[in-house]
């Protein structure tokens, strides 16, 4: 009963307190050393019978949702006259019965025989992991449906066309592509696979702006130098590009830089991610969590099945540790919460409406407060077609 009591506390399952008149009830059959309140010692002396009057006097409490009985087997009874006797009670009940029974094998291998037995098991812990997950299940059942929205605005054929006959990670230009198909608020990106050839489209993003070096094997671009922030004219850009052909010879990865990003400069915010990946078992899977560089680092990402509900969204976001850092600390304001709902919305539908898709990653996305723009200005996609 100590160990039921540690595990129901370590489950987020309470004790109920039994009423007076069950505790009065008990007190009628079971001897005077007896503990009638919960949990209810009912001794070693226990008989079968005594079980299942009890087991029924508890259950009859409005305060109690479920029953546990605990039997470590005594020389006195067999464990199958105990199962017989409670199974009775277990058929007639509309609250759910477990049964711990510390007994050996046989005595398993022959209580299948035994109608409506309760379901037993060795330990009062599994017991109580099986009953939270149950009552979880029943919360999650009694909630309204609610369906995944849809939206009107998003460009199907656009990204259909994106992702037609492609295999592997898309191009920088085609990612964002997407993203803005199913009208993700994105910084704007021009490329070029020359690297002369970027300074002078620096001129279409304006400024400031950051460079990039992207490729399919530089997946952390900024660990080999290939990002560059603050550049605020043609030249700082041009220098930019200089230093960065530099590092990236320096580190091995010249090559690897297959083409050049010049991106708007967002302004300053809290940096997330929002993934997904199609799992070969679950299907889509969307992930949210602090992003930036530091992801690694915290690992604190919270996942849901694509698409998603508003509810859902709701859910994730307030679902990581660092919930509090999204509403402000210190004097900062709280992000635009309500942008990143639509932001898990459509990225949501965007990973459930195309199946090619088999894994997106937009981090960071920089988040601001309201009135500000939340936007995407990282993003890799993995697709197959
Ligand atoms: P990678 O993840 O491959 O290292 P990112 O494009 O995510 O490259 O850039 C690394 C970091 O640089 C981001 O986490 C962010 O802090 C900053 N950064 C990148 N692009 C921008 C941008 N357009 N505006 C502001 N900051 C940016
Ligand atoms: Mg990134």
């Amino acid at each position: 009963a100590i160990m039921a009591t540690d595990a129901a506390e370590s489950n987020g399952v309470k004790l109920a307190q039994l009423s007076e008149r069950v505790e009065a009830t008990l007190r009628t059959f079971l001897p005077p050393e007896a503990s009638c309140r919960n949990p209810v010692d009912m001794i070693a002396s226990a008989s079968p019978e005594n079980y299942e009057r009890t087991l029924r006097a508890v259950l009859d409490d409005p305060a109690v949702d479920a029953a546990m009985l605990i039997s470590v087997p005594p020389v006195a009874f067999d464990s199958m006259d105990l199962m017989r006797r409670v199974s009775g009670v277990c058929a007639a009940a509309t609250k759910p019965v477990y049964a711990v029974v510390m007994a050996p094998d046989a005595f398993y291998d022959e209580v299948h025989a035994i109608a409506n037995h309760p379901p037993i098991y060795r330990f009062p812990e599994n017991a109580m992991r099986a009953f939270r997950d149950a009552a979880r299940y029943a919360e999650w059942k009694a909630k309204p449906a609610e369906d995944a929205p849809t939206f009107g605005d998003v460009d199907q054929m656009r990204a259909a066309s994106i992702l037609g006959g492609r295999d592997g990670w898309l191009e920088p230009e085609d990612a964002f592509a997407l993203l803005e198909a199913y009208r993700l608020p994105t910084a704007p990106v021009r490329t070029a696979s020359d690297p002369d050839d970027v300074p002078a489209l620096s001129r279409a993003t304006g400024y400031p702006c950051v460079l990039k070096a992207t490729g399919s094997r530089l997946v952390h671009k900024s660990d080999v130098g290939g990002v560059a922030l603050n550049l605020r004219d043609e030249s700082e850009v041009a220098a930019a590009v200089k230093t960065m052909l530099a590092k990236l010879a320096a580190a091995g990865k010249r090559d690897d830089a297959e083409r050049f990003v010049v991106q708007r400069q967002a302004p300053a915010g809290r940096e997330l991610l929002i993934g997904g990946v199609r799992d070969p078992k679950i299907g889509p899977v969307l992930a949210f969590g602090l992003g930036g560089k530091y992801v690694e680092v915290l690992k604190d990402v919270v996942f849901r099945l694509a698409p998603l509900t508003r509810s859902d969204a709701v859910a994730m976001i307030s679902g990581i540790r660092g919930a509090a850092l999204l509403d402000g600390v210190r004097g900062e304001p709280a992000v635009d919460k309500e942008a990143l709902v639509e932001l898990l919305l459509r990225t949501g539908r965007l990973l459930a409406d195309h199946p090619s898709i088999l894994e997106l990653d937009l981090n960071p996305v920089i988040a601001q407060p309201r009135g500000g723009r939340t936007l995407v200005v990282d993003v890799r996609v993995r697709v197959a077609s």
